[in-house]
């Protein structure tokens, strides 16, 4: 198995952020082999490794990344009757408009969550009526311990509110089958525009993974907590917590990983001291995580 790794290469390109260090190594896996053999090679080095998709929930750090990332590019959709099956850094939007123009439907909700489905799977990402959960059939994953890749379901995938049993482990999803509605393509189409529409009026646009913070488990949602705390608008360098949507904390062009860290540990802090709640946060900062939980 011929592998193709590069030296200190920078992350910012690879994440919506577009922040982060140099990561020691980077490669790219089309097929599951080379995700093997990639494995293998941070064995040898004795270094830790990451899959990263579309990088839209990652935080690398500025010190950058002292192990292997290697780059999902594994890309094909199979549709048979109403499931599919996607590989892993088939973006989500993209499956989700695909499927619509073969008459199929019911994980609309889906086209507003940026990223690869694969990322999608590991964080259970979604919207709030629909979770990449609802439609999960199974996956093929390399698993942490094998050498060759294996069909899990629900049972193994243990999903919770944006989370999964990936996070727990060091397995590879290669491709994941979703079961959908048939549905008229103009009918799942409008659908989609709705969801976008809504999408784009609530979001604020710029550098971002999205919400920072997880919502606590019961009312009221970290937004709020943010806002009533008084954040919103908040600087740290050049990051901000934005003025539209208090759980989102943006990079406003020149901010670094530890503007970032920074604002959003004060914003936990405020958080903890005026609601006695601790956010715990929704974005992977990468390689360690200075919140108690992550
Ligand atoms: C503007 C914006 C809006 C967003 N809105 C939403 C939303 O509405 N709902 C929501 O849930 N999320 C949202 N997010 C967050 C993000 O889009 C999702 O978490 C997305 O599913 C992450 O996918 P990704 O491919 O970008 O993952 P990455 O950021 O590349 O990776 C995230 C984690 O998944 C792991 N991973 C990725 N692919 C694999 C794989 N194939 N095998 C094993 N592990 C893997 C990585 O190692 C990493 O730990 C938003 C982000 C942005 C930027």
């Amino acid at each position: 198995m011929n592998i193709s790794v590069q030296k200190n290469v920078s992350i910012k390109e690879y994440n919506t952020y577009r922040v982060g260090g140099p990561v020691l190594f980077f490669a790219e896996a089309k097929n599951w082999p080379t995700f093997l053999g990639l494995r293998e090679f941070a064995k040898q080095q004795k270094v830790p490794y990451m899959v990263l998709g579309g990088g839209s929930n990652v935080l690398f750090a500025d010190d950058g990344y002292p192990g292997l990332v290697i780059l999902n590019r594994m890309d094909k959709i199979i549709f048979h009757g109403d499931t599919v099956t996607a590989e892993g850094a088939v973006g989500t939007t993209k499956l989700v408009l695909i499927a619509a123009e073969h008459n199929l439907g019911g994980i609309s909700g889906l086209a507003s969550v940026p990223g690869s489905i694969g990322g999608a799977v590991y964080g259970n990402a979604g919207v709030p009526d629909l979770n990449i959960k609802d439609a999960f059939m199974h996956a093929t994953i390399l698993p942490e311990n094998g050498n060759k890749p294996i069909v899990v379901g629900q049972d193994y995938a243990k999903f919770g509110y944006r989370t999964s049993h990936f996070k727990e482990t060091k397995d590879i999803i290669l491709s994941t089958t979703l079961k959908l509605k048939k549905e008229p393509s103009a009918l799942v189409k409008k659908e989609i525009s709705m969801y976008i529409k809504s999408r784009v009026a609530k979001q604020p646009p710029g550098l971002t993974c999205g919400s920072f913070f997880k919502n606590p488990d019961h009312f009221p949602s970290a937004g709020w907590l943010i806002d009533q705390s008084g954040c919103k608008g908040m600087k740290e360098g050049g990051a901000q917590v934005s003025e539209k949507h208090a759980n989102w904390i943006m990079n406003t062009g020149k901010g670094t990983a530890s503007d970032i860290i920074n604002l959003a540990l004060k914003v936990h802090k405020i958080v903890k001291e005026k609601h006695n709640i601790d956010l715990e946060p929704e974005v992977q900062i990468i390689p360690n995580s200075p919140f108690n939980k992550n």
